[in-house]
């Protein structure tokens, strides 16, 4: 592995809370398959027949063995995510890939029995006191009632799921391994998608779109090959909808989100009306750039003064965010760091962006972020975390099964303590230069995590449209919806380069998640409102957000997110939102005039 003269140099995780290593990982495989085929022997055919109490048993029997199951199976995911390359790792994903699938096979019939219950029986069991604490997930589980295939055809469905991961790790593994040579003033050397892409905040415009155009160069060259990933996976999804007799593409993840396919649609359709809130920012940047139009390089431009940001420093302010806010997230925050479980080294072998995995309730999360020495990082670093500080009271209050919700409620805590951070950052620059460019930088982000992700949304719907009616899903034909949509998106305020074409190759959201990408705009207009809500009136907002985090997926995100002040189903709720939004622009302009 080369080293790198980044300040995260040798910020790697300690995998050892996992497992000690490859053998006693298979090892473990091995005992898990053993453990759940045990529990079928006994548990097969009594789900839901014997009673509150012996339901109760069976789910937190499987609530264990799920758990022991998430840590060993991230043990090689983590590994693979930063040695893409190590033999030993490959095999060790191979077998976890098919053991899991075994052990999924092995546990279904509790949903299937679960699924099987009259409606009566439900009910009665759905309001006995002992299984408060799976009522909701199981509630929620029926919903799928109807388009549950009998367990032959489910176990048939589930012994493709290898074949199918082989899809996204090949798109995975290609984009991760991806470099070009590149020269960015100290000669030429190999560079990743994420540190071109890091780049784009460089003030040096022509090395903006220099870096651009190497990417782009980059991406040519796996493109078909990505396009193909795509289509295979699009057109395997859209064959088991038919199958389950599912009748909209968006159902799975609004289901899994708990949110109607009205409430989303009003959503983004409130969003693509407020586009001309970006294009209003992007001719008042190229007015300050002295050109007539911004070109895509652009787009996240520093305005004003543009610093570094080192590893140490960054720790500390997402700390302080969290501290002032409340000091129990800080100490999670600390917690995790001090036990080696962030990963931030960026290195050719490791995956792009940024996660993190909560894994169980007995081992703290893992998170792992590539983090370049911008300043912008920061955001990330404080996202993930807002992630972590989720997860870990979630897992403290609920069972493995109830702690985990849907992305779009997921993304509100990472969205709200980013904010926070950025506040932070914001409130204690005395720069005005740098000041107006985190004012800027705030901005943008909303627009590039609300807009953007919608735009994308968008994409999303018009492939999978296109593949229902019989058209493959070609490097070229998803080259065109990509820039139609984007054209929409930017109006005439951004020129779009012609590499462009190739801007949908690389996002990992429609390759993991279908739809994953309209989450991060509804969760940022709840941070939004959120926020508004913590500045009304901070003592009583405190507490109620820290038991909406421990809440986990207890409940329905109406009402996980009521008690802080965001009712879902009324309209003023996005209204509300884009007042917020509205104000981050006007203060990002006046930032600007500033300078
Ligand atoms: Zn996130």
């Amino acid at each position: 592995m080369a080293a790198t003269s980044l300040s995260a140099a040798g910020i790697r995780w300690d995998l050892s809370d996992l497992s000690p290593d490859a053998d006693s990982a298979r090892r473990e495989w091995s005992e898990l398959l053993e453990r759940a085929r045990r529990f079928a022997e006994q548990r097969r055919g009594t789900v839901g027949k014997n009673g509150a109490a012996d339901l109760l048993e069976t789910l937190d029997e499987l609530d264990a063995i799920s758990q022991d199951a998430s840590r060993v199976y991230f043990y090689s995911t983590a590994r693979e995510h930063t040695d893409a390359t190590d033999p030993e790792t490959n095999d060790l994903v191979t077998v976890a890939r098919d053991r899991a699938a075994d052990l999924e096979n092995l546990l279904l019939f509790v949903e299937l029995e679960w699924l099987a219950l009259e409606d009566a029986a439900a009910e009665e069991l759905l309001i006995a006191p002992e299984l408060a604490p799976y009522a909701h997930r199981l509630h929620v589980a029926r919903e799928e009632k109807p388009y549950v295939l009998g367990e032959a055809e489910e176990q048939a469905l589930n012994a493709r799921k290898p074949g199918i991961s082989a899809w996204e790790s090949l798109h995975g593994r290609q984009l991760a391994t991806l470099t070009v040579d590149f020269d960015a003033g100290g000669g030429e050397e190999p560079h990743t998608i994420d540190r071109l892409l890091a780049y784009m905040y460089d003030p040096d415009r022509e090395l903006r779109i220099r870096a651009l155009e190497a990417l782009y160069g980059g991406l040519a060259t796996v493109a078909d090959v990505q396009a193909a990933c795509y289509d295979a996976l699009v057109g395997d999804r859209l064959s088991v909808d038919r199958l389950r007799g599912i009748p909209d593409v968006m159902w799975p993840t609004n289901q899994r989100n708990e949110l109607d396919g009205e409430v989303v649609e009003t959503m983004i359709q409130a969003v693509e009306q407020n586009y001309g809130l970006a294009q209003r920012w992007f001719r008042r940047k190229a007015e300050l750039f002295g050109i007539d139009r911004l070109v895509l390089a652009d787009q996240y431009a520093p305005v004003g003064q543009d610093r570094e940001l080192s590893w140490p420093e960054a720790v500390e302010i997402v700390e302080e965010s969290l501290q002032n806010f409340e000091p129990r997230l800080a100490g999670i925050y600390r917690d995790v760091l001090d036990r080696g479980h962030v990963d931030a080294e960026p290195r050719v072998g490791k995956v792009g962006g940024a996660y993190c995995n909560s894994v169980s309730k007995t081992v703290l999360p893992y998170v792992l972020i590539n983090y370049t020495d911008r300043l912008r990082d920061v955001v990330t670093l404080a996202h993930e975390f807002g992630h972590v500080t989720h997860g870990k009271l979630a897992l403290e209050r609920q069972t493995y099964r109830s702690y985990r919700t849907g992305l779009a409620i997921a993304e509100v805590p990472s969205t709200f303590a980013q904010l926070l951070a950025v506040e932070l950052l914001i409130d204690r620059e005395e720069d005005p230069s740098t000041r107006a460019m985190l004012l800027a930088d705030r901005a943008e982000n909303a627009m590039a995590g609300i807009f953007r992700q919608t735009m994308m949304a968008r994409f999303e719907q018009r492939a999978y449209g296109d593949r229902t009616e019989g058209r493959a899903l070609t490097n070229e034909r998803l080259a065109q919806i990509w820039i139609e949509e984007n054209e929409k998106y930017y109006g005439d305020s951004i020129q779009l380069p012609e590499g462009y074409r190739l801007g949908w190759s690389y996002i990992p959201h429609f390759i993991a998640v279908r739809f994953y990408t309209y989450a991060y705009a509804f969760a940022h207009l709840v941070a939004f409102s959120a926020l508004a809500q913590w500045r009304r009136d901070p003592e009583a907002f405190t507490p109620a957000y820290v038991e909406f985090l421990s809440s986990g997926a207890s409940k329905s995100p109406q009402d996980l997110l009521e008690p802080i002040g965001v009712d879902l189903r009324n309209p003023q709720t996005w209204a509300d939102a884009f007042g917020e939004f509205e104000r981050c622009v006007a203060e990002a302009e006046e930032g600007v005039t500033a300078l």
